[in-house]
């Protein structure tokens, strides 16, 4: 369960999180919309500490912090409770896709490496990619990178996922593989928060919907009730345009 209070994040004087509360329950899955520069990538990024936040509690699973007197540890001890898909899928280029996968597991949980590339060739057969195990990203194409990126999430068994436009970065032809895994990774009901621009997508997968704008969330609700009678005029606008 994931609980967020008055998170808070400025950059200057431009105020880009200001004062968000959220709760996600276990297995939920949310989608967060909203035009460019809303802090939809900050909120994600704020919520591991990628980003410092300013202010704010943080609950994930076990760890609560108070973002205005954490402590180191208490940070890694919070990212800990979450995993991360990158836009960009941010893969050690000098790593083989099964080392990717299983370098968390490792480094992070102290497994021995026997049973870190045992546990990561599994996962690449389930993202049907155990042919690529010995493959270095810069082999792999764009949808091939971003399933080893999801791959290496799903390795962590993380409270949640935060996912931050898995596929804006992809040619269109390898969106569509990259969306079936992740609604894959949403029926096995991972509890995940995912900023996407993918619609019908995010309609198909979320239990919720988050409409962000100029750092709030200004409406939220589900899927259905979202895009097809959204109260607040911001939402209506911008759902006009993506629609
Ligand atoms: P997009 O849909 O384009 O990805 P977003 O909703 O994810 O947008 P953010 O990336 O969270 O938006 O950015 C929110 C605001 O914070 C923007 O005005 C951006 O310029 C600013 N910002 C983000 N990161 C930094 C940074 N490291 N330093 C200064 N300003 C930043
Ligand atoms: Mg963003």
């Amino acid at each position: 369960m994931i609980s967020v209070k008055g998170l808070t994040k400025r950059f200057g004087a431009n105020t880009v999180l200001d004062g968000i509360d959220l709760d996600i329950r276990s297995g939920e899955r949310v989608a967060i919309i909203g035009p460019s520069g809303t802090g939809k990538s900050t909120l994600l990024r704020s919520l591991n500490f990628l980003e410092k936040p300013d202010e704010g509690m943080i609950t994930i699973g076990p760890v609560t912090v108070d973002a205005r007197r954490v402590r180191a540890a208490e940070e890694l001890a919070l990212r800990r409770q979450t995993s991360f898909v990158f836009q960009n899928y941010a893969l050690f280029a000098n790593m083989t896709a099964r080392d990717n996968i299983a370098e968390g597991l490792i480094t992070v949980r102290g497994w021995e490496k026997a049973r870190a590339h045992a546990r990561a060739e599994e996962i690449l057969a389930t993202i049907g990619l155990a042919d690529k195990a010995q493959s270095y990203p810069a082999a792999l194409s764009g949808g091939q990178q971003q399933r080893v990126g999801i791959g290496r999430a799903m390795a962590a068994e993380a409270e949640i996922m935060l996912i931050d436009e898995p596929t804006s970065a992809l040619d269109p032809e390898w969106v569509d593989e990259v969306l079936q895994l992740l609604k894959r990774v949403a029926d096995a009901r991972q509890t995940m928060l995912i900023v996407t621009h993918e619609m019908q997508f995010a309609r198909d997968i979320a239990d919720r919907i988050l409409f962000m704008d100029g750092g709030k969330i200004v409406e939220q609700g589900a899927p259905d009730a979202m895009f097809t009678d959204p109260k607040d005029p911001r939402t209506r606008a911008f759902l006009r345009k993506v629609l």
